[in-house]
């Protein structure tokens, strides 16, 4: 046996001594190991790292309930939906205009009917409709597009979304543009520079270095989405607010007006209530840490979190931590 035989040799009856011990002391074993998945979006958004931070946060303490979390990069918010609704992710990072119209079952889900068994855990950022435009491309209102290449987003992105029902309400459709691409979020800032086309949207939070790229790469610049049509939608759904991406976020010497939505994270009555329990503990429990891993996250407040943006009734796990916690 070689030296570093000895030492694999020495570590595995460690390793065996441990399980044992383990084993005694009533710690998870690795039959017992849980897993949960959490859908997010493009890896250049904030969806992605968001996922990532709450994963962080809940495999910091596996030893003690064994669980193991996992962040999937997605297509956004309508894919998550969907994909907690087929059983194939526990969570699910979605827009909370999604959320509202999958409990519902009205727009892109009037086929799939109501979502009962839809569950809420809690808000995140919130997620200003971004347009971003080329330099060059003469645009300055949202009212612009018209006419101009644009990337409309990814089928199964909020975005897409947002957007779809954007132009029903301008009466627009896709012949109204002289291009309606359909890049994922993560493609869209090298397509921008690469004058694939004049425009794209994309509902992020911010700071995102989706929009940071373009804005350093190719001087895009961020346009203001405003108007009647803004006003009455923000009035009439009470997940819309109006939004303002304050001046120096990005290169604006302006702030820049728009609306928003807010990120939410959810699950449905299908994933236990001892796994929700832990993974949204592991969150609150660690909220500093957890706010540190994202500078869109530096708004969040606890309080506000357990409720805002949240159409869908709160899952039984979530509930159970906020009461201890003193947060309901
Ligand atoms: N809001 C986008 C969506 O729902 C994703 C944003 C992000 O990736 O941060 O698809």
């Amino acid at each position: 046996m070689n030296t570093l035989e000895k030492r694999i040799g020495i570590k595995t009856a460690t390793v065996a001594a441990a399980g044992v011990m383990l084993a005694f002391s009533a710690a998870p074993s690795m039959a017992q190991q849980q897993f949960v998945t959490i859908g997010t979006g493009g890896v250049t958004g904030v969806y992605y790292p968001a996922g990532g931070a709450i994963c962080l946060n809940v495999n910091q303490g596996r030893a003690e309930h064994g669980i193991r979390c996992s962040a999937e990069s997605t297509g956004g918010s309508v894919f998550n939906l969907n994909s907690i609704r087929e059983g194939e992710l526990n969570i699910g990072v979605v827009q909370s205009d999604v959320q509202y119209n999958a409990l519902n079952g009205i727009d892109q889900f009037a086929d799939a009917g109501e979502y009962e068994d839809l569950r809420a855990l809690f808000s995140l950022h919130p997620e200003p409709f971004t347009v971003v435009a080329r330099a060059d491309a003469g645009i300055e209102s949202f009212e612009d597009l018209v006419g101009k290449r644009v990337n409309i987003g990814n089928p199964g992105s909020g975005q897409r979304n947002t957007m779809e029902l954007l132009m029903e309400e301008y009466g627009w459709t896709m012949d109204d543009f002289a291009l309606a691409a359909e890049l994922p979020s993560r493609e869209q800032a090298q397509g921008l520079c690469d004058n694939q086309f004049d425009a794209f949207v994309f509902t992020v939070g911010h700071p995102s270095g989706s929009i940071s790229e373009p804005v350093a790469t190719c001087d895009a610049v961020l346009v203001n989405v405003t108007g009647d049509i803004i006003d009455d939608l923000v009035e009439a759904n009470p997940y819309y607010f109006h939004a303002t991406i304050p001046a120096g976020m990005y290169n604006n010497e302006e702030d820049v007006s728009t609306f928003g939505v807010g990120a939410t994270v959810v699950s449905s009555t299908d994933t236990s209530a001892d796994m929700v329990y832990e993974v949204v503990k592991a969150v609150f429990e660690n909220f500093d840490q957890f706010k540190g891993l994202h500078p869109a996250f530096a708004v969040l407040e606890a309080e506000t979190m357990v409720s805002s943006g949240l159409s869908a009734p709160l899952h039984e796990g979530a509930e159970r931590y906020f009461e201890e916690a003193g947060l309901l």
